[in-house]
């Protein structure tokens, strides 16, 4: 099966569940406060937490702070105080007051469209420059977090031990004109049905073609499933 195919499975079954959903990222870039810099710092601040969590804390930082030069200059503890609602706030206080000046002192004040340069930011990552790219600059790119790293394994489309190997694979197999769309959708995925711990097969259009539900969901689905279905 290919790319095409499994997006417009995901996109019917999304359809079906949360027709307006989007995810954090995606919202802020819609919202036309997605300028570069302020994608960004919304990732990092998407670390390790849920997306209401960074929309509060994105809100809460944007509404007092309007851009590098400002967060540069900020004071950590308010930058703390600011962002607590997205966890692991001492962290990425830092995170962010070190990107804030580099992107201030090298790119006067300019986030780079260039991957490489991207990732010459201090702590900015494959994920992160990928997210910039799509989300801020509309550039074809894959991010690959922790939930497109799963699924695509989960499925079979991939065979990779890491985020950055699932990336270099996807380049390889999947057509440029679908590389924007994966984030945003296998995302939502990932965070409504094939979750986790306990991927929801049961509601999954893609049950047939999966190798993980072949290999381990038939089973727990089918001691599961009430009698006579
Ligand atoms: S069948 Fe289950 S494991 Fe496979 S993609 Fe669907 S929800 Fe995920």
């Amino acid at each position: 099966m290919g790319m095409r195919f499994f997006i417009r499975e995901i996109r019917r079954m999304l359809q079906e569940d949360v027709p307006e959903g989007t995810t954090a990222l995606g919202e802020i870039s819609r919202r036309g406060m997605g300028d570069p810099f302020k994608v960004l710092i919304a990732t990092i601040l998407s670390h390790r937490t849920r997306d209401e969590n960074t929309n509060k804390a994105f809100q809460q930082l944007f509404s007092t702070y309007k851009d590098a030069k400002e967060l540069s200059e900020a004071d950590d503890r308010q930058i703390q105080e600011l962002i607590k609602p997205s966890g692991f706030y001492h962290v990425k206080a830092k995170r962010i007051k070190e990107v804030s000046r580099m992107i201030l002192e090298k790119y006067k004040g300019r986030v780079p469209s260039d991957l490489e340069e991207l990732l010459s930011l201090p702590s900015v990552g494959r994920k992160t420059a990928n997210c910039v790219l799509v989300y801020g600059f509309g550039k074809p790119a894959i991010p690959v977090d922790t939930h497109v790293h799963r699924i695509v394994n989960r499925l079979g489309f991939v065979n990779a031990k890491t985020p950055d190997e699932t990336e270099f694979e996807l380049m390889k197999k999947v057509d440029r004109k679908y590389w924007m769309d994966i984030n945003e959708l296998f995302v939502r995925f990932g965070q409504r049905i094939c979750k986790p711990v306990i991927p929801r097969c049961n509601e999954c259009r893609l049950r047939s073609v999966c190798r993980w539900y072949q290999k381990f969901g038939r089973q727990i689905y089918e001691k599961n499933r009430p009698r006579g279905i």
